[in-house]
């Protein structure tokens, strides 16, 4: 068999763009060589349906120990009483749970997408608003922030089974606490998707959902810096809704009901290689690297909101309190998609986004959505921040202007050949 190179070539010509240009996507990171090692490894090779110690094939016995090391790693960083590490994403995280604890038609309360939810939190095009009956909150048009006393209204109009909190690009931490209240009250489950922010989260950085949620899931490749992947988790503290005893034995039927969604219901076989990566992630986030890692992406994000303040940007709520930030660009009269255009041709990677109460369409926006998290990891501090919004503004400011664009390039290529992917 010949080899295939025209993949390969491609993959490298990938690695390039990845590590020529500046990565401000807010959900993306670059993960080390052993996360990548564990992933291309040969336990993609294996099928392992069921959980360690409870397999449906033979030959289990070396992928039970990686899959409770990851479990009980992923325990540790978050301080849960119980994980599921095997769903594929954060997507099927959230299509496990819906099943697991919803019925069709089930009535459900997300964060609006276009204020900065995500689609699997009850969007029409998406399977959790075509099986479930979805409503939405969204932020103050004054403020960019949620206000959770009018969560409360809409919870009581509509009575949900589960509310849903987190979101794809929200700048501002989360009252899991408040929303437990209002769950409670409405006799609902609370879901926190904390897939953006997991990391900041598990060191204590952000508020703690895991106390007052019934039900966390996660990616792990955002701020979490591991495989594409997800992951259900349980707190500590689970009086649930259908039953008034809080003890251990709630966390077991909990976490039964919740296996079954993710393996009979939604997915087969999980990817071991991938749980392992999952499991070398955990492990370099328990490092006390990783802390420093998290504290630097926070400074690196609230020095860059507030640059871009300096020069006139307006930042959705003014401000950020985690990696990421939102941009309204209609004050300097561009729309998104033309932003992300022009980045794109000078190596800055970001996406277009809606701002609230946005009057174009999600495929025009008027908002980019900027993050921290992949330039922190290639070494970038707080004080090179100004010169990086810099380079962005010359970019955003001279949009027709080929040179001042390829100027920016060169100058951005510059820059990262002094912070090297790997080694
Ligand atoms: C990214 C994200 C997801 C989906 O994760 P995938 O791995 O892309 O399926 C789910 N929920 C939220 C809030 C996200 O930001």
């Amino acid at each position: 068999m010949k080899k295939d190179t025209t993949i390969f070539n491609l993959i490298n010509e990938e690695k390039k763009r990845q590590t020529l240009g500046l990565e401000l996507i807010a959900s993306e990171n670059y993960v080390s060589e052993e996360v990548m090692r564990a992933m291309g490894s040969v336990l993609t090779n294996k099928y392992a349906e069921g959980l360690p110690g409870k397999r449906y094939y033979g030959g289990c016995e070396v992928v039970d120990q990686i899959e409770q090391l990851a479990i009980d790693r992923a325990k540790k960083l978050f301080n849960a009483e119980w994980v599921n590490v095997q769903p594929h994403s954060g997507a099927q995280a959230n299509a496990a749970v819906m099943l697991a604890v919803l019925k069709p038609n089930s009535r459900i309360l997300g964060f609006d997408l276009s204020h900065g939810g995500h689609l699997t939190h009850g969007s029409p095009v998406n399977f959790s608003g075509k099986l479930y009956q979805p409503s939405f909150y969204g932020v103050e048009e004054e403020t960019g922030q949620i206000d959770f006393d009018k969560v409360h209204a809409i919870a009581l109009k509509k009575q949900p089974k589960l509310i849903i909190c987190g979101a794809s690009s929200y700048s501002r931490d989360w009252d899991y606490k408040k929303l437990r209240e209002i769950a409670d009250h409405v006799g609902a489950l609370l879901m926190a998707d904390i897939s953006h922010p997991a990391g900041l989260i598990s060191r204590g950085l952000l508020n703690d959902p895991l106390p007052h949620c019934h039900i966390v899931t996660t990616t792990t490749h955002k701020t979490l810096r591991g495989p594409r992947g997800g992951m259900i988790m349980l707190g500590k503290d689970f009086p649930n809704p259908w039953k008034e005893k809080n003890n251990k034995d709630e966390v077991k039927m909990m976490s039964t009901i919740l296996d079954a969604g993710v393996f009979p219901g939604t997915q087969g076989g999980p990817l071991e290689h991938v749980i392992a990566a999952k499991a070398v992630a955990f492990n370099e986030a328990l490092d006390e690297s990783y802390m420093k890692y998290c504290i630097q992406v926070m400074k690196n994000a609230k020095v860059m909101a507030k640059c871009f303040m300096d020069k006139g940007y307006k930042v959705i709520s003014g401000g950020t309190d985690n990696h990421s930030m939102l941009i309204d660009l209609r004050s300097k009269n561009l729309t998104g998609k033309l932003a992300e255009n022009i980045l794109v041709r000078a190596d800055i990677t970001a996406n277009k986004n809606m701002v609230p109460f946005d009057d174009k369409s999600p495929f025009i926006t008027s908002g980019i959505r900027l993050g921290t998290a992949a330039i922190t990891t290639r070494g970038i501090k707080d004080k090179q921040i100004p010169m990086i919004v810099d380079l962005m503004d010359k970019v955003l400011m001279n949009p027709y202007k080929e040179q001042a664009i390829q100027e920016v390039k060169k100058d951005v290529n510059k820059l990262m050949k002094d912070y090297p992917l790997f080694g």
